[in-house]
């Protein structure tokens, strides 16, 4: 696809509007999850590196042309970056999907657009910044005036690299903060990469920094910094429960957003095929890896064997392979140790009770990549681990409800609270591209 631009496969740490080694000198490797070979060589900061990245973005925050910048020529410079990020929608694409393993379909046609399209959003907001005044008495003024916070840390994972940082970044900027990024350790090429754009773009230095590396070390020297103002973190429900305490220590602010084992609910009066289309889209859309997936699949008694006939039909007919590959539906899992989380769980959920519908087993036909076939588990109820906990993976497990307060009930029957969703609308642009 992208023959003519180069796909960089060494990368250091971006600080200070430089490119430089770890003060360790230390790397790791990312990996391509669709062949298992090394995708690239990474910088790995260390907390001396964090320490250097939060310094330089106070000092942006503070004393550089940032600083001192319109709102409006903020958001000028954020648009550019967006125009220039459409010029090279194929190449993000292709590094995206080489490293996270979602398909070049979903990065080219979903993940890369709609990452573009929050920075257009905010890149307009940034001169929209409203206070108020307050109607007091005839003597006094009485107003808010919004201001930026200061230095935000960023934590983000890997299944969408790019618009998941860029969902921090975006309103960030355009509020007039700066950041330190750290990359999940699996992904961290495609942010690198837009790392290139906004210095082609003129952001000043110490703005952005992304200090790439691994959670308990490098992510935990940036979640426990005393001089960032806010944590942004987007991951695990695990992992946010420790980040929450790290930034508790300091008094942070934080925002976190987590994980999900959200109901997709199918009642009699759906349109099957609809149905059908959309929950297959819900559970096997970035190969099950996102929070929102619709991973519990609730269906009432009265068109059951119907929608499940024709649910497993779809599901056996996806195809599975190369994540590059324009054809291939649902490409490998991100890691080997996420595969073999999605191995045991199924292993869990058959112990448990669950019936084993189709899929349950690794993906061979695609090389040595990390690649799991569509699972239906059938025979759910939500006492079950396949129902309680989040797998993300290509994993469903269906529930049979009687009537819709049977179907309130079970839907709610869980700790998460992130998403639910009832078939309405016409199969997504997934299954029609
Ligand atoms: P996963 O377990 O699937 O890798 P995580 O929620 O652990 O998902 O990862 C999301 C992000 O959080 C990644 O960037 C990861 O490196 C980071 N992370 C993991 N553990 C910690 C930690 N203890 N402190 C700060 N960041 C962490």
């Amino acid at each position: 696809m992208t023959k003519d631009l180069t796909i960089t496969k060494e990368y250091k740490l971006f600080i200070n509007g430089k490119w430089v080694d770890a003060l360790s000198g230390r790397t790791f490797e990312s990996i391509n999850p669709g062949t298992g070979e090394t995708n690239a060589i990474v910088a790995e900061a260390g907390p001396e590196d964090v320490d250097l990245a939060v310094k330089a973005a106070r000092k942006a925050f503070e004393k550089s042309s940032w600083a001192l910048m319109t709102p409006a020529d903020r958001g000028r410079l954020l648009y550019q970056a967006a125009l220039k990020m459409r010029e090279k929608t194929e190449f993000l694409a292709e590094v995206e999907s080489r490293e996270s393993g979602l398909t070049i379909r979903e990065t080219l046609n979903i993940a890369i657009p709609e990452t573009i399209s929050v920075l257009e959003f905010y890149a307009g907001l940034a001169n929209k910044v409203q206070g108020e005044t307050l109607a007091t008495s005839p003597d006094r003024l009485n107003f808010t005036l919004k201001e930026p916070l200061g230095v935000i840390g960023a934590i983000v994972p890997w299944n969408f690299p790019l618009m998941l940082a860029m969902w921090k970044i975006a309103p960030a900027l355009a509020a007039g903060n700066t950041l330190v990024i750290k990359p999940a350790e699996q992904t961290p090429s495609s942010i690198l990469e837009l790392m290139k754009i906004f210095q082609e773009v003129g952001i000043p230095e110490g703005v952005i920094n992304i200090v790439p590396g691994f959670g308990a070390v490098t992510g935990n020297a940036l979640a426990s910094h005393p001089d960032i103002d806010k944590l942004a973190f987007t991951g695990s429900t695990n992992t946010g429960r420790i980040i929450m305490q790290a930034a508790a220590k300091n008094l942070k602010p934080l925002s976190l957003e987590l994980g999900g084992k959200s109901p997709n609910i199918i009642f009699s009066d759906a349109d099957i095929q609809n149905a059908v289309n959309m929950s297959t889209f819900g559970i096997y859309f970035a190969q099950g890896q996102v929070c929102a997936a619709g991973s519990r699949l609730l269906v009432q008694d009265a068109v059951y064997d119907d929608f499940m006939h024709a649910f497993l039909k779809k599901t056996q007919s996806i195809k599975v392979g190369n994540q590059l590959d324009m054809s291939t539906l649902m490409g490998p899992q991100v890691s080997n140790a996420q595969l073999k989380r999605i191995e045991s769980y199924v292993e869990i959920g058959q112990k448990e009770g669950a019936h084993l519908l189709t899929g349950g087993e690794r993906y061979e036909g695609a090389g040595n990549g990390y690649y799991y076939t569509p699972t239906i588990l059938e025979n759910v109820t939500n006492d079950m681990t396949v129902a309680k906990e989040e797998i993300f993976g290509p994993v469903v497990s269906v529930i049979r409800f009687k009537d819709e307060e049977d179907a309130l009930t079970k839907a709610n029957e869980s700790i998460y609270g992130l998403a639910a969703g009832v078939t309405l609308s016409e199969a997504y642009a997934w299954l029609a591209v």
